[in-house]
């Protein structure tokens, strides 16, 4: 199948649930991207700084890039001038960098914070305490730069589906536990509306489960070199 029918079956699959496709053009190249432009999916993300930096360049200026992988404080400043949302905030030192290099650009970026739910130790992530002492800083408020918008989660890499229903179901509860308890949105800078879980081999399972946003790459152009 081609780049454009494996969108379609993917769009079509989704389209019972809440939850949006984010084509993951990491490693890809720029025509690979510019096939997927040409279908009208706009939004992408990306792992690597330069890589985004680089293809951003390139690329039609109505794509809304995303920062999926882990971000280097160091390498806020690259993306800020146009990243659309970062999944991946673990830590508030990050968080106040993201505000710093926004405020020079005079923008305000939107921001997930980026939860621990694998059963691995290989994964990058906030356990519940340290995403709740993010959210109530009593600094956050001061952070007028960022908004946080919601949850991310990377499921383990294993082939049992209860297990990565499992974790899917936990991050799914503890963004209900925020929301309901409204924990952060006095600062000003939260807001509870998306949940950025889901990848090729499980996004079925995680929009079924209740994600806003799933990350899909191989499933879409086949497996990575
Ligand atoms: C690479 C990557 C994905 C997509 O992985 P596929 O298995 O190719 O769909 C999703 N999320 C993150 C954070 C990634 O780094």
């Amino acid at each position: 199948m081609s780049i454009a029918q494996q969108i379609a079956k993917i769009q079509l699959e989704l389209t019972p649930y809440a939850s949006k496709l984010i084509v993951v053009t990491k490693t890809r190249s720029i025509d690979e991207l510019l096939s997927v432009h040409t279908c009208g999916t706009l939004d992408f993300g990306e792992n690597r700084v330069q890589e985004m930096v680089e293809k951003q360049a390139q690329l039609p200026q109505d794509i809304r890039w995303h920062q999926i992988g882990h971000l280097q404080t160091n390498k806020v400043k690259y993306i800020a001038p146009f990243v659309h949302l970062i999944h991946s905030v673990d830590s508030w030192s990050l968080l106040a960098e993201i505000n710093k290099q926004a405020a020079k650009n005079n923008r305000v970026i939107p921001c997930l914070l980026q939860m621990y739910i694998a059963q691995e130790d290989t994964k990058f992530g906030l356990d519940k305490q340290e995403a709740i002492d993010i959210l109530q800083n009593p600094a956050l408020t001061q952070l007028e730069n960022i908004q946080i918008v919601g949850l991310m989660g990377m499921a383990s890499f294993t082939s049992d589906t209860d297990q990565i229903r499992q974790e899917f179901k936990l991050l799914k509860g503890l963004f209900e536990h925020f929301k309901s308890q409204q924990t952060g949105v006095g600062s000003g800078r939260v807001a509870w509306n998306e949940i950025s879980m889901g990848m090729s081999g499980d996004y079925l399972l995680a929009a079924q489960e209740g994600s806003t946003m799933v990350r899909v790459g191989s499933a879409i152009f086949g497996p990575r070199a």
